[in-house]
């Protein structure tokens, strides 16, 4: 694990009202990086037992000192990311689970003081970063793209009036990039709360969410060249898990279940892949990235010169058990 690329770190929320009313019981257990789940139907038999680099408990009052906080959760990952960003690498974090479960908690979470999440956290850290900087010869620019992908198709949710799909090309250099998608510039995270309100009304499903944030930095050298450095730090909110799964589903539901299904089945096979290259389970360099949209356009921050990070978001209850434990070996595959 320790040299992989991606980190991996699952989350377990508290219960819900419908789930306190309901009477659920509790089938998650942490301790330390592992996580166990319970099956509800056999009680009596061995909990499942997974590891990862980092399991929060959130599953009780913040009051709890094993409470993993909006906080922790983002100097844990969304420090050291941003870090990376910094050194020159591109970053991916990315919140899976079904729906419910708190990935939008995890990656925006609230306005409240304290119940940020990590989207909110990791662009304010990285405006007072580049504040900071007293290097005369570095400069910092950021600049925002907002996109959504829905049934394998890309839509520029900055710029309402680019109606139908965009194209996918392939720069020799910079890789996969969506043609004539709007890059914003912004100097604050206020100019990139309101350019995601703004893109919020125009997402036609709440389904695959993109941020681009790029950083330029620009070292002005002696003879006056300039080089120009770019890293792109991705957010991704994925669609629920539990709607990969199209059985029942009949006609555009159907579509959609199976659009869905690619993006995280081959979003989970590119992981996976990565990961046993990094930990030198497996030789092969195939990766599978254009078997879907989402993986082909983040291929630049998942592979190569990249950090990932992915926290899978549980529900405690027993009624999810099924869901939660595909959540889990989701996670366990991405190690
Ligand atoms: P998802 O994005 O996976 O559909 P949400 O993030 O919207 O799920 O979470 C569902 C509900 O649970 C929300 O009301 C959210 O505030 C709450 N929630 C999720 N995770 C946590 C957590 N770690 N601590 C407190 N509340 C949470």
């Amino acid at each position: 694990m320790a040299s992989s690329s991606v980190k991996v770190a699952v989350r377990v929320r508290p219960f819900n009202s419908r789930e306190t009313n309901r009477g659920a019981k509790c089938v998650i257990q942490m301790q330390d990086k592992s996580t166990c789940i319970i099956n509800p139907k056999q009680p009596k038999d061995a909990p499942k037992n997974f590891t990862f680099d980092y399991s929060y408990w959130s599953h009780s009052s913040e009051e709890d000192p094993s409470f993993a906080s909006q906080g922790k959760v983002y100097q844990d990952i969304g420090e050291e990311m941003l870090l990376h960003a910094f050194e020159g690498y591109n970053v991916c974090i990315f919140a899976y689970g079904q729906t419910g479960a708190g990935k939008s908690y995890t990656m925006m979470g609230k306005q409240d003081p304290g119940q940020q999440g990590i989207i909110p956290q990791m662009c304010e850290d990285l405006f007072r970063q580049t504040a900071e900087n007293t290097d005369p010869d570095l400069s910092f620019s950021v600049e925002v793209s907002y996109m959504e992908i829905y049934c394998e198709r890309v839509r520029d949710l900055l710029n309402p009036k680019s109606r139908g799909s965009l194209r996918v090309r392939e720069h020799p250099i910079m890789g996969p990039y969506v043609e004539d998608l709007s890059k914003m510039a912004v100097t604050n995270y206020s100019d990139i709360a309101d350019l995601m309100d703004t893109g919020n009304k125009a997402r036609y499903y709440s389904f695959q969410r993109l941020i681009e944030k790029k950083k330029h930095m620009q070292i002005k050298g002696k003879q006056m060249k300039q080089i120009k450095n770019v890293s792109k730090i991705s957010l991704v909110d994925l669609a629920g898990s539990e709607r990969a799964d199209s059985s029942g589903a009949r006609g555009m539901r159907l579509k959609e279940g199976a659009n869905i299904n690619k993006s995280l089945t081959t979003l989970g096979k590119v992981i996976s892949a990565l990961a046993d290259m990094g930990s030198k389970k497996r030789r092969s360099d195939f990766i599978p990235y254009r078997d879907s949209v989402l993986t082909w356009l983040l291929r630049e921050n998942l592979g190569g010169n990249s950090r990932t990070a992915m926290i899978a978001a549980l529900s405690p209850a027993d009624i999810n058990y099924e869901e939660t434990l595909s959540t889990l070996r989701y996670a366990d595959r991405a190690k």
